[in-house]
């Protein structure tokens, strides 16, 4: 679903060394800087179809057209950008008068999704300071800062200044190919740092989400955050408990799944911004020996299948972040004596409800998640039938990962992976052998085998007990 980047520039560090010269250490915003089409590396061959389409039906029509944003970052830092995003002076309406296959979405923030296929480019129209009330445009702040909508139309500078980082507000022309840096932007690649336009505190307070955007970029693009940038974070992140959840889940997408998921893992600890997305789960790491390690091995191994674009679900990375709450919600209820299988229930319906509160999580992903979770009662179970059906079941795979991950955290010993791994690659003779070994052995019953009720079992090489 989500694919990793690819290098097509050589050494684009370089390149924009020669462009710059010798200059002054990054520093406040100089106004804009023109760099023409034959001083910098971003070509038309880097930017989709779709792309130039919108681009230049917005220019042909007599609208400013600049793409801006990820996609002249990453194109700058010799990455393919992954999506792209389109600035104009047109307003939405006159941009859906322009394109069949567009509509005009969100009301927080109003922008054109043109789509080409499955392609989905991103139109915006010039944003200006949310205080000029010109025209019926409307810009909305709540008592603490909270920009509640940003609809206020103004110039391509001004747009710049409203942008997050100064590496996100460069704008290529599809005038004249060049690139209008409004804030130092190219300076800051060139140091890879990140850094806030304006006053970070109070860019936080407008929208707290650019602190996950700041760890998000700062974990892709291993760049560093600039000290202004980085002072407030800590101290501004519970306002991030006021973000919609379903902003959240987007931007728990982005910062899961973008390549990059362990190293952001760690910053949004480090920054304390983790535990106001996930109380229970920061809970249990701090309880159980074994949940930070699983949630690592998780992302490791998302981190990985992108790298090798290979397809990833959420569902997956959810049952590993939620598992250390829902242990915890188990043991109690087991401790006040409910049976497993009721108790894991509840458990995973307490959890599920409270975390959707802080993050909704669509049921296409809830659902599996559960199922991920009521297999790990299942896996145990290695008698006649049973173990065909639970192999059979759509979500094994993930389940069975999910055990290994646990068992490899520490949670759990390593025999019941080992088992599920010899009986999958086993041909139907040595599965029937296996599944007699587990009959003989009672533990094979059922009971969830954890540390504490060890049981010894001498395993020979040839997997002989
Ligand atoms: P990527 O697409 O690689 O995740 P991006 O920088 O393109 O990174 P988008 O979410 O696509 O991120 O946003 C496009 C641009 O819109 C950003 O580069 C930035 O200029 C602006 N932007 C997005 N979100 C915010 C925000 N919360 N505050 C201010 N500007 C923002
Ligand atoms: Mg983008």
């Amino acid at each position: 679903m989500f694919k990793g980047f690819t290098r097509f520039l050589q050494s684009p560090g370089e390149h924009l060394k020669a462009l710059l010269g010798p200059q002054d250490a990054p520093g406040g915003s100089t106004g804009l800087r023109i760099i023409p089409r034959q001083e910098h590396p971003v070509s038309r061959q880097h930017f989709s179809d779709g792309a130039l389409k919108v681009l230049y039906r917005l220019h042909n029509a007599g609208f400013e057209a600049y793409l801006v944003g990820g996609c002249i970052r990453d194109s700058l830092l010799g990455r393919m950008p992954k999506d792209f995003d389109v600035a104009t002076d047109a307003t939405p309406e006159q941009v859906k008068e322009l394109f069949r296959n567009s509509r005009i979405i969100g009301r927080r923030f109003r922008i054109v999704h043109v789509r080409f296929g499955r392609e989905v480019i991103e139109v915006t129209t010039f944003r200006g300071k949310p205080g000029d009330d010109h025209g019926d445009h409307i810009a909305q702040q709540s008592d603490d800062g909270l920009l509640l909508r940003d609809n206020v139309w103004g110039n391509i500078q001004e747009d710049a200044l409203r942008r997050d980082f100064t590496v996100n507000a460069l704008y290529y022309s599809i005038a004249d190919f060049s690139i209008h840096d409004f804030a130092d932007g190219v300076r800051d690649i060139e140091a890879r740092t990140l850094r806030l336009i304006g006053d970070p505190a109070t860019r936080y307070r407008e929208d707290p989400v650019r602190m996950l955007r700041a760890v998000r970029f700062a974990g892709k693009l291993e760049f560093r955050l600039d000290p202004a940038t980085e002072a407030p974070i800590r101290e501004h992140a519970s306002l991030l408990l006021q973000i919609p959840p379903a902003r959240l889940f987007d931007e728990i997408l982005k910062l899961f799944m973008g390549g990059h998921g362990l190293d952001t893992f760690h910053l949004l600890r480090h920054y304390d911004l983790f535990a106001m997305l996930f109380p229970e789960a920061d809970e249990a790491m701090a309880e159980l020996p074994w949940a930070e390690r699983l949630v690592e091995l998780a992302l490791e191994s998302t981190d990985r299948r992108i790298a090798e674009e290979r397809p990833v679900t959420p569902a997956f990375l959810f049952a590993a972040l939620l598992w250390g709450p829902v242990q915890l919600r188990l043991a109690a209820l087991e401790a006040d004596d409910m049976p497993p299988i009721p108790a894991l229930q509840a458990a995973a319906q307490q959890v599920v409800s409270r975390q959707l509160q802080h993050i909704s999580i669509p049921k296409r992903f809830s659902l599996p998640m559960r199922d991920i979770w009521d297999l790990q009662q299942r896996l145990p179970l290695r008698r006649g039938r049973r173990v065909y059906q639970t192999r059979e079941h759509p979500r094994f795979r993930a389940a069975y990962d999910l055990l290994l991950l646990r068992e490899a955290a520490g949670e759990l010993e390593p025999d019941l992976g080992d088992w599920w791994t010899a009986f999958q690659e086993a041909d139907e003779h040595e599965q029937r052998r296996l599944l007699g070994k587990v009959g003989a052995d009672p533990a094979g019953s059922g009971a969830p085998r954890k540390r504490r009720r060890r049981r010894r079992k001498p395993r020979g090489p040839s997997g002989d007990a």
